[in-house]
This record gives structure tokens, sequence and C-alpha cells, in this order.
């Protein structure tokens, strides 16, 4: 049993911090929202008043939080895990933020005595409630070793990316393709029907043909040929054009940063950037093919 604090208990930790104390860990829940907390102690964790009070004895620490500026502050700030764990204590930021701000962390986590890993996950809540995320990790081989059996349990796949950081660069350069590749598939589909090729049947040519692809055989955009994929629930989520918009900023800011060319990750981002705006933000991000058909 390794005792382990667990902060942001939102959308995403409320799973992961149930399959850890489902796993027999002695689990120190925190969070800003009681209401979270209180359900998290419904699972078997135990309730802290602070952040300093849930990491104070912890061997490890899992923080799953909405962005780079929550992370920043939960670690760096006066009273922050930085200042109130053990050193020595493993750290691991499970959250999708900056390339820059994992780095950043990790550096003064490593500094202030601590292992640090940034492990971003792949796989929505109903992965995180099963236990079957698939985990990116960045960070030393030694916190490597440290992380592992701590994301074993919340995940089915666990990989080493490389050095701090690395995490959160296979995040958003596989979440980039994915948020090109539905908008390609979205418009072959579209382009399909609309020429008087019904989507089954393009669907049976192309998913066996060199169009093939995760966002047409797993998540196929048009309803109908994948029986489990969101365009046969009214487009609900699944995985939102907010959530795809922001991992596609991410991966824009980095482009940037690097100077690197990114032309059809930037394409994505404004066509995402434009459903939020019109309202359609919390519809899954394969209804993209709806906005192509608007605007015919
Ligand atoms: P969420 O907003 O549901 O949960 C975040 C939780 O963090 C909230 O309960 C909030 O109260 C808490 N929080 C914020 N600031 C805090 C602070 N200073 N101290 C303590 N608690 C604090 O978000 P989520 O959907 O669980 O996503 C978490 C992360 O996982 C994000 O970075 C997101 O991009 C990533 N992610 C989400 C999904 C998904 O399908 N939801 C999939 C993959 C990755």
């Amino acid at each position: 049993m390794t005792q382990i604090a667990f902060i942001g208990l939102g959308n995403m930790g409320g799973g992961m911090c149930r399959n850890l104390v489902e796993a027999g860990h002695d689990v120190r829940a925190f969070d800003l929202n009681a209401e979270a907390v209180a359900k998290a102690v419904t699972h078997g964790a135990s309730a802290a008043e602070s952040l300093a009070e849930a990491v104070k004895d912890a061997e490890a620490v899992v923080t799953m939080l909405p962005a780079g500026k929550h992370v920043k502050s939960v670690y760096l700030d006066q009273d922050g895990i930085l200042s109130a764990a053990k050193p020595g204590a493993v750290l691991l930021d499970c959250s999708t933020i900056a390339v820059e701000d994992a780095r950043d962390t990790a550096q003064a986590a490593i500094e202030a005595g601590f292992l640090m890993v940034d492990a971003p996950v792949s796989g929505g809540t109903a992965a995180a409630d099963a236990g079957t995320l698939t985990f990116m990790v960045g960070g030393s081989e030694e916190a490597f070793n440290a992380a592992k059996p701590v994301l074993e349990v919340m995940g089915q796949k666990i990989v080493h990316a490389g050095a701090s950081g690395n995490g959160q660069v296979a995040k958003i350069a596989n979440n980039m393709l994915l948020g090109i590749s539905m908008i390609g598939t979205a418009e072959a589909f579209n382009l399909a029907e609309s020429l008087g090729l019904d989507a089954q049947t393009f669907f049976d040519i192309s998913s066996t043909a060199s169009g093939q692809c995760w966002s047409m055989t797993s998540y196929c955009p048009a309803p109908g040929p994948v029986e489990a994929a969101p365009s046969n629930r009214d487009y609900q989520p699944g995985f939102a054009v907010d959530m795809m918009l922001k991992d596609l900023r991410l991966a824009a800011d980095a482009a940037n940063g690097a100077d690197v060319a990114s032309p059809l990750g930037g394409m994505a981002e404004q066509i995402y950037a434009a459903m939020s705006e019109a309202g359609q933000g919390g519809l899954d991000f394969s209804g993209v093919i709806l906005s192509l058909k608007q605007e015919q």
C-alpha cells in the first residue's frame, strides 16, 4: 500500500482516484470543489482540508487539473506541492498542458529534490473510470520507474516518451493529427454522399483502401458504419470540440514557439474554433461533418 495524494477530482480525476483506492492504496483527496471531494470519500478516499495536508506524507502525488496555470499554481505557489510534500516523493502530473509549462514545473521539482513525470492521457472519462487509459510519460528513467506502478493501476498502456515534457509532446502531436484526420474524413464522406455514394458503401471501399484511418474505422463521422461512434448518438461526446480546440491551441503554440510549420494544424484549429464560437463546443469533434453540411 502506497500513500498517495490525488489533486483534481473532476471528470477524469474522479475515476482515476477511485481506481487507486480500489487497488488498496491509502488516498488523500483534495479539490477546490467540495462536492468532488465528497464523492471521492464515498469511494473510500480520505478528504484533505488543504493541498498541503493532502501531500505532506504522500509517497506519490497525482494531479489531474484543467490547464497549465492550475498546474503551475498547485506545484509552485508558496504553499504548493513543492514546499509541502516530502522531498523524494514521486510527482505525476496527468493534466494536458503546454510542453514548456511541463518542463518548467519538472525542473523546479527536480531542483527541490523530487522525482517528476508529465503523464498526459489518451482516452476519455470511460477509460478513466475503467482504468484503461494510455499514459504518455516524460521524465528521467528513475522518475518513470517510480511512477509506473501508480500509472499501471489507472491505465492499460504506459509509454515512456523520453525526457520531461515529452509526454505532452506526444499528446499534442497525436491530437493534432487526430483533429486534422477527422476533418479530412468528414470532408470525404460529405463529398461522397453529396455526389450520390452512400456512407456505408463509401466506408466499405475506403476503410480497406488507402483512405483508411482511425477517424474512419473507429469513429466514423457519418452515421451508420461504426455503431459505437458519436455520429450515431447525435454527436454527444466522446471528445468535445472544446477539448480538441484546447489541444490544437497547445500544438499551435508549441509549433510557433519552435518555428515549426504546421499549416493544417492551424486550419484545423480555426475550423474547431468556428464551431465553438457557433455554440457547438460541447458537441463531439466528429460533429465537424455537420458544419461542413451547413456550409453547403
Ligand atoms: P475537470 O474540469 O472536470 O476537472 C478538473 C478538476 O480540477 C476540477 O474538479 C477542479 O475543481 C479541480 N481544480 C482546479 N484547480 C484546482 C486547484 N488549484 N486545486 C485543486 N483542485 C483544482 O477536467 P477533466 O475533464 O477531468 O480534465 C482534466 C485534464 O485531463 C485536463 O487537462 C484535460 O485536458 C485532460 N483530459 C481530459 C479528457 C476528458 O475526456 N475529459 C481526456 C483526456 C485528457
